[in-house]
């Protein structure tokens, strides 16, 4: 079953029959005996709460909703991506631990490997994760996980998650996803990746107005990070509101159709800016180096994503470009991504800017790419043709 069609059937009310499961607008719940307590502190009980920073109802729908969307076993959900992202991480590795990592991920999470990890003694090897032989020379015996994200960012190379958690079986290692830019279009638990972690600020939640995360795993493994002794997601506290929660999980019920939407949109313009003779990276551009492994990874309908990347030359010319398309109403000059209107930064100097100039020279990042969220424009030609008038009065086309 796809991932939207176990989303459609699954089914919460509200206290009185309302169509939406109730908001717990509490942060602690009540008792009938002293056992039930004590036997909640030792583990989880279904249907029984203690404290929201443990677990939340409203927050657990969503948890369960995600974890459909992933086709794993359980879910938790964070406050943010970065915090999804650095409790998993912090759940599987100690001090003296290593992590072998895609060179080409959000500049938040390179931030957090290069320069926060290694305070607490964990360090991360970088690899051009498309060359699956230097993968696997990048092991060590200290080495715990192998990490990267689906569709990578900004230049969209797609990880091949079948043979990636085939080095990670090998070696004995977890394979770390972050599925951000490719919800519904690629499940990587499908091919064997054993956490997914996501920012559902973007394309899930798809309204801009407020930051969350979520982790995807086995029922083991979300039940260590929510333990109430040594669990990293109860122990450092990134909760999730039940109203927020409650927002994102009705935002969550019609990511199908706007994925469908994002793509449709974005593979008009990636084609558009190619025709142009632009340098453009899309995974649905058949020279796409990673194209025929995107077809075989993708669930079909949904296509190839809603991101769009292109090289202006330049950084002073991607900016020239992205205020006159500000200007022409193409969509916001902004970071962020999957949100209904068109986004567009440039990578080099915002999202990717924690990792170092020389560094993005040798990944291919080059300083004049414009990082581009396609929106759900109903008319995309007339996105397309306000692109096409700011690429002339800026003089790239
Ligand atoms: C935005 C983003 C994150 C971080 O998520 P926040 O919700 O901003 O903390 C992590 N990974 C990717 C791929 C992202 O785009």
């Amino acid at each position: 079953m796809d991932p939207a069609t176990k989303i459609q059937d699954y089914w919460v009310f509200g206290e009185y029959g309302g169509v939406n499961p109730s908001i717990e607008d509490a942060s602690t719940f009540t008792f009938l005996s002293a056992e039930k307590m004590q036997e909640l502190f030792q583990h989880e009980v279904e249907g029984c709460y203690l404290y929201s920073r443990h677990l939340n109802p409203t927050v657990h729908y969503l948890a369960q909703a995600l974890a459909l969307l992933e086709a794993t076993e359980c879910a938790h959900i964070t406050a943010s991506g970065m915090a999804a992202i650095s409790c998993a991480i912090l759940e599987i590795c100690n001090c003296g631990d290593n992590i072998v990592s895609s060179r080409t991920i959000y500049g938040g999470t390179y931030a957090l490997f290069k320069n926060f990890l290694p305070r607490l003694g964990i360090e991360t090897t970088f690899v051009d994760i498309t060359d699956l032989d230097a993968v696997k020379k990048s092991i060590s015996t200290k080495t715990k996980i192998i990490y990267t994200e689906s569709l990578s960012n900004p230049l969209l190379e797609v990880a091949d998650i079948p043979n990636l958690s085939q080095i990670a079986r090998e070696y004995g290692l977890l394979l770390v996803v972050d599925n951000t830019f490719s919800p519904m279009i690629i499940t990587p638990a499908k091919y064997g990746a054993d956490i997914i972690v996501h920012s559902l600020t973007k394309f899930i939640n798809g309204a801009s107005d407020c930051i969350a995360g979520g982790i995807c795993g086995t029922r083991e493994f979300i039940a260590s990070l929510k333990d109430v002794h040594n669990g990293s997601a109860m122990l450092l506290g990134p909760t999730l509101d039940s109203i927020r929660a409650a927002s994102i999980f009705k935002n969550l019920h019609t990511l199908h159709i706007r994925i469908k939407q994002h793509s449709k949109n974005a593979q008009f313009i990636a084609e558009k800016l190619q025709e142009l003779g632009l340098r453009v990276f899309y995974p649905g551009l058949p020279d796409h180096p990673q194209h025929k492994l995107m077809k075989e990874l993708m669930n079909e309908e949904f296509g190839f994503g809603g991101m769009v990347t292109f090289d202006c030359g330049t950084p002073e010319k991607a900016n020239e470009l992205m205020l006159k398309m500000q200007e022409n109403k193409v969509g916001y000059f902004a970071v962020s991504l999957g949100f209904y209107k068109t986004l567009f930064s440039a990578p080099g100097l915002s999202t990717s800017s924690e990792i170092p100039p020389e560094e993005q020279q040798r990944i291919g990042l080059s300083p004049g790419l414009v990082r581009m969220s396609v929106g759900l424009d109903n008319d995309i030609e007339v996105a397309w043709e306000r692109i096409n008038k700011s690429l002339r009065e800026v003089g790239l086309v």
